[in-house]
């Protein structure tokens, strides 16, 4: 990966950590906030309920005070305390939360009282007595608003152990403008709650009273034990006397979800967290794949630019639209300037855009394309033409739809010039095959010759010798003979004169092509051959022309052969050194004499082999004689007669340090005589 492609990657995983820390965020405080609104909405509600508990106890107490004052309006006219007696136990069964009725003078003297029939001696253990100042205390308050007063609660220890609070209620009684007495009511707190509180509102929540500093007096109700506590706190207003009421909700939801909304809430939030997962790992996939597709492109990225072959994707309407570097480098043409290019393109030759065009519109109409592809000539900007080889297939998408053509285009110069080269190797071969001839020819014609030849040759010792004896012989004979072996002479110098012209005839048979040819032309013509063999026998082949030769007149076929065969004796001459020392062949031309100005110019092949003893030189010329396994013996004889028919001469002269240098001279052509 590169270090870009990593840097992205990690911002794009801060992004991610972010998002999902974000969410993260989002729902915990949903879920808190919808909890706290559960939470408000039930406080809220049991708030209500203790309100309305006061309320209720509130109107029963008041109930009461009218109870009881109807229960002294009866006796107003005077004390009949069996009647009041009947009355008070009725009051008492009706009203369970009072504990005891009293009757009692201005001096808080009981005139009589009645104790509720659901429980026994309520007082007995305690002793009314003692909460006497209690009662005072009430009572002087009552006396003052002339009205109900309470007392604050005490505690009333019971036989069975247990106790209870209480707190008294004084009523005072008047007749006719002055206190005739008072009415006091023991109500048991616990009772109270029980009775006076709407049942309704116990479902499920504890009531109790207590005291400002949280000290409890009376409890009723109470559920199962519950996470999660709530409670209300009313204060009982009561003159004389002022209460707590608790009321105290036990939600009985066992675990985290209090109640459906937020469970609906934790529930989406869960989905939308795996969502978020499911998300992220798509993408992390995605991006995968994503990554997987770049290399893969960069791979036939890289694979495109580094071809060789031209690539070239046309439409189906012919525009091009993609090209690979090769096939630009190949046509000289930035991309830019082919790419949307339609027909005709900028690369075709303007003298063949017509025949292109329509060999175009036949081959895109048909789609059987030559599987060997076609050949076709293209156009640099600089106007050179050159040979390609076009191979071209149809381009199929992914769908399997046609959607144009695709071609690879090879520039096939370099194969046409080496071609055309071993055509010229071939034209050279038959010559060297018909210069082998010549020599052969030769050898037959020294052979033909030397019978004529011996013949004329003793004829003619004959012919001295007769006349060296003529004073002996008799003149007839002499002349005779003589005759005879003068006629003889003649006759064998025809037969040898005939045997060199049938030889002459076949050598002039051949056309003598001379033309100006530039020097530098006639090395770079044998230079593929030379190279050739020069990297078979690891030679190196060094060129040194110097601008001052001008054009030859020659037999350009017959000069190349001279140089290559002088080219191979030199290399061949180098075989044997020593691997590691460094084997140059120079091929030098320069004019002839020092000055520039000569009429002829010096070809030279140098080599640094071992040279050439005296013995051999001293054969090197003559036809057949060679030093080598294979060798002809003829190349050297016929290169001197080549150059000796230009007028030129050839000869050698060692190389220092070591080899030979051959050289050979050629008449400048007269059109560049200087
Ligand atoms: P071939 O090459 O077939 O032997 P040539 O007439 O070209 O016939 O050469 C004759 C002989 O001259 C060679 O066999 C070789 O011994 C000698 N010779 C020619 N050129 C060189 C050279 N550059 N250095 C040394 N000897 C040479």
């Amino acid at each position: 990966m590169t270090p870009r492609l990593e840097a992205l990657s990690v911002k794009r995983s801060v992004l991610w950590g972010w998002l999902v820390a974000l969410v993260l965020v989002l729902l915990l405080t949903l879920v808190w906030l919808v909890g706290r609104y559960e939470n408000s909405e039930i406080e809220t509600r049991l708030e209500r309920d203790a309100a309305e508990a006061v309320l209720d106890i509130k109107d029963g107490l008041n109930r009461n005070v009218q109870s009881l004052q109807a229960l002294h309006s009866i006796h107003a006219k005077g004390p009949d305390i069996n009647g009041w007696q009947t009355l008070a136990e009725a009051l008492l069964r009706e009203r369970r939360e009072i504990m005891r009725v009293e009757w009692r003078n201005d001096t808080l003297d009981i005139q009589s009282f009645s104790g509720t029939p659901y429980r026994q001696g309520v007082f007995e253990r305690f002793g009314r007595s003692n909460s006497l100042s209690d009662v005072s205390t009430a009572c002087a308050a009552a006396l003052r608003i002339s009205s109900a007063s309470y007392s604050s609660s005490y505690f009333l220890p019971q036989s069975d152990g247990m106790g209870m609070e209480v707190i008294d209620m004084c009523l005072p009684i008047m007749a006719g403008g002055q206190l005739a007495g008072y009415l006091l009511a023991t109500y048991g707190l616990q009772s109270m709650l029980s009775e006076l509180v709407s049942k309704q509102l116990m479902r499920g929540q504890s009531l109790a009273f207590t005291e400002a500093d949280g000290t409890r007096l009376a409890l009723v109700g109470g559920g199962a034990r519950g996470s999660q506590n709530f409670v209300a706190r009313q204060l009982l207003d009561l003159p004389g006397t002022t209460l707590v009421l608790r009321l105290e909700s036990r939600l009985g939801m066992p675990g985290l979800f209090p109640n459906v909304l937020t469970a609906l809430l934790t529930a989406v939030s869960l989905a939308l967290m795996v969502v978020l997962f499911l998300l992220a790992r798509d993408t992390r996939r995605r991006l995968r794949a994503e990554h997987d597709l770049g290399e893969a492109l960069a791979f036939r990225k890289a694979m495109e630019d580094s071809l060789i072959t031209g690539l070239r994707a046309r439409d189906l309407s012919g525009r091009i639209t993609y090209v690979n570097p090769a096939f630009c480098a190949m046509v000289g043409l930035a991309p830019q300037q082919l790419l949307d290019q339609s027909l005709p393109s900028p690369y075709w030759p303007p003298e063949l855009s017509d025949a292109y065009q329509q060999r175009q519109a036949i081959r895109l109409a048909g789609s059987n394309l030559p599987r060997e592809g076609h050949e076709s000539v293209f156009m640099r900007p600089d106007g050179t033409r050159f040979p390609v080889l076009i191979i071209e297939a149809p381009l199929i998408n992914a769908a399997g739809k046609h959607t144009g053509w695709m071609s690879a285009i090879l520039d096939v110069s370099e194969q046409r010039r080496v071609e055309e080269l071993s055509r010229a190797s071939q034209d050279r071969l038959q010559a060297t095959a018909r210069l082998a001839m010549v020599g052969e020819m030769a050898s037959l014609l020294s052979h033909e010759l030397n019978q004529p030849l011996a013949a004329i040759s003793s004829y003619a010792t004959g012919s001295l010798n007769l006349l060296h004896d003529a004073a002996t012989v008799p003149p007839t004979a002499l002349s005779s003979d003589l005759q005879l072996a003068v006629s003889r002479i003649a006759e064998q110098a025809e037969r040898a004169g005939k045997v060199i012209k049938s030889v002459h005839d076949f050598v002039r048979r051949r056309d003598q092509t001379r033309e100006a040819v530039e020097p530098r032309d006639l090395i770079n013509a044998v230079m593929p051959l030379v190279s050739l063999q020069a990297r078979k026998l690891s030679v190196t082949v060094v060129t040194e022309i110097d601008a001052a030769a001008h054009a030859v007149l020659c037999d350009r076929t017959m000069v190349e052969q001279v140089l290559l065969n002088l080219s191979r004796n030199g290399m061949q001459a180098m075989q044997d050194l020593d691997p590691s020392t460094t084997r140059v062949l120079t091929l030098r031309v320069r004019p002839a004499a020092s000055n520039a100005r000569s009429r002829w110019v010096e070809f030279a092949v140098i080599d640094q082999g071992a040279g050439i003893s005296p013995d051999v030189q001293a054969q090197l010329f003559t036809p057949f004689f060679t030093t080598k396994v294979e060798g002809m013996g003829l190349g050297l004889s016929l290169c001197r007669t080549v150059i000796e028919q230009h007028g030129g001469f050839l000869g050698f002269e060692p190389a220092l340090p070591t080899g030979t240098i051959f050289s050979f001279t050629l008449p400048v052509d007269n059109a560049h005589q200087p």
